[in-house]
């Protein structure tokens, strides 16, 4: 039985031990952390994300976690309410907005126990294995030391997320609110309750003294619900994040029988809510190819090929779309408003029609 090395228990690397388990591998999943940590906020899975876990076998757990939005108005507003640009509701049919925590614990559920060796820091020496899969994040100390890494940079913003601690009635209106540098965004979750994000650009060590305040500061006398949706939340769970990237496309995934996934290949900025979705596309390729190939090499050049070529230019137009979203210049809301609602549709369409290499 071929033998798998997975560097990482998030997301990326949890989905790939999964399908490749369920072809027959014999999986390892080392996780640096003491134990499952199952946190976070809002997470949008596209139809793209779904075909990928439906390819590794959890697709319908998923999507238990919560029904698709059906009904509800998506797109870009001003403070003051009126939409810039909506996008047409085929377009994002299958979207599902989940906790990240839920998802991330319904992937280490579908493992058998002891799969994951928590506290157990690995590096990518593939004695041992056929395969190894460093799914080690952004920081991927595995990409770090292949020649040509580009690093890691900020973006310029960072985000404040929460979840209410209830339903809350957003009008069947989600998307984000777009200021000058500044950006509110809000999807319900499968039970009611809301995850919403704000986005500032604001330089990297910005000190505040009560984030949850600054929030409310900001924010809090834009549109109805946004106050009320910072009302419902517990300002104690209210975190942010500085949001970072690769600082330019890695120039292999591949480096002899080590793969990189996930973050670790193409940390992207959130702007298309892409970077765990193309996690789960790696994980459904990688799993297609290994299934009952003879020559790894051949199949480990291949996931190289495809999935730069997939993900390096989603990471940037991640990276434009986030210049566009915070910009501050005027003009931006002419540009909003002037896109065709079908230009937008075709580039969802474009982005979600993903499938899997033929087995
Ligand atoms: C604010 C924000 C919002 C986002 N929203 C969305 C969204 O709506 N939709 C979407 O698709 N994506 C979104 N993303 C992106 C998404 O969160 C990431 O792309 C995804 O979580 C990456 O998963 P991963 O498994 O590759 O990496 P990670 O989740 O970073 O997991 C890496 C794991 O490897 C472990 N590790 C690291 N080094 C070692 C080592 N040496 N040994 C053992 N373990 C190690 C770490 O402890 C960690 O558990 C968002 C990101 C941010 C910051």
């Amino acid at each position: 039985m071929r033998r798998v090395k997975v560097i990482g228990a998030g997301i990326g690397g949890l989905a790939a031990a999964i399908g490749l388990r369920r072809r027959g591998f014999q999986v390892e999943v080392y996780e640096r952390a003491d134990g499952p940590g199952f946190v976070g906020a809002g997470l949008s899975l596209f139809a793209n994300g779904f075909t990928a876990l439906d390819v590794i076998g959890v697709g319908d757990e998923v999507r238990a976690l919560g029904g698709p939005q059906s009904g509800l108005v998506a797109g870009q507003r001003r403070p003051d309410g009126p939409w810039l640009a909506t996008v047409p509701p085929p377009a994002i049919h299958e979207l599902r907005v989940v906790h990240r925590a839920d998802l991330h614990r319904v992937l280490a559920d579908a493992l058998e126990p002891g799969t994951i060796r928590y506290g157990s820091p690995a590096t990518a020496d593939p004695a041992g294995y056929d395969v190894v899969v460093a799914a080690d994040g952004i920081r991927s100390a595995t990409r770090a030391s292949w020649p040509g890494d580009p690093g890691v940079r900020y973006s310029g913003y960072s985000t404040w997320r929460g979840v209410t601690t209830r339903p809350v009635d957003i009008g069947g209106a989600a998307g984000e609110t777009v200021g000058r540098g500044e950006r509110f965004g809000m999807a319900p979750l499968g039970d009611g309750r809301v995850y919403w994000f704000a986005v500032v650009t604001m330089p990297l060590d910005a000190v505040f003294a009560d984030d949850s305040l600054e929030v409310r500061r900001r924010f809090g006398g834009w549109h109805a619900p946004i106050a009320e949706l910072l009302d419902a939340t517990d300002p104690a769970t209210v975190f942010r994040t500085g949001i970072h990237e690769l600082a330019g496309p890695a120039p292999t995934f591949r480096r002899g029988r080590t793969v990189l996934l996930g973050d670790a290949a193409h940390a992207m900025t959130p702007d298309l809510g892409q970077g765990a979705n193309q996690a789960l596309e790696d994980a459904a390729t990688l799993t297609v190819l290994l299934d009952g190939a003879d020559d790894l090499d051949e199949v480990l050049t291949a996931y190289d090929r495809l999935r730069r070529r997939r993900t390096q230019p989603i990471a940037r137009r991640a990276h434009l779309m986030g210049r566009l979203m915070q910009s501050r210049n005027p003009l931006r809301d002419a540009v909003l408003r002037l896109t065709p609602g079908r230009a937008v549709a075709g580039q969802l369409a474009r982005l979600q029609s993903w499938k899997p290499p033929a087995a």
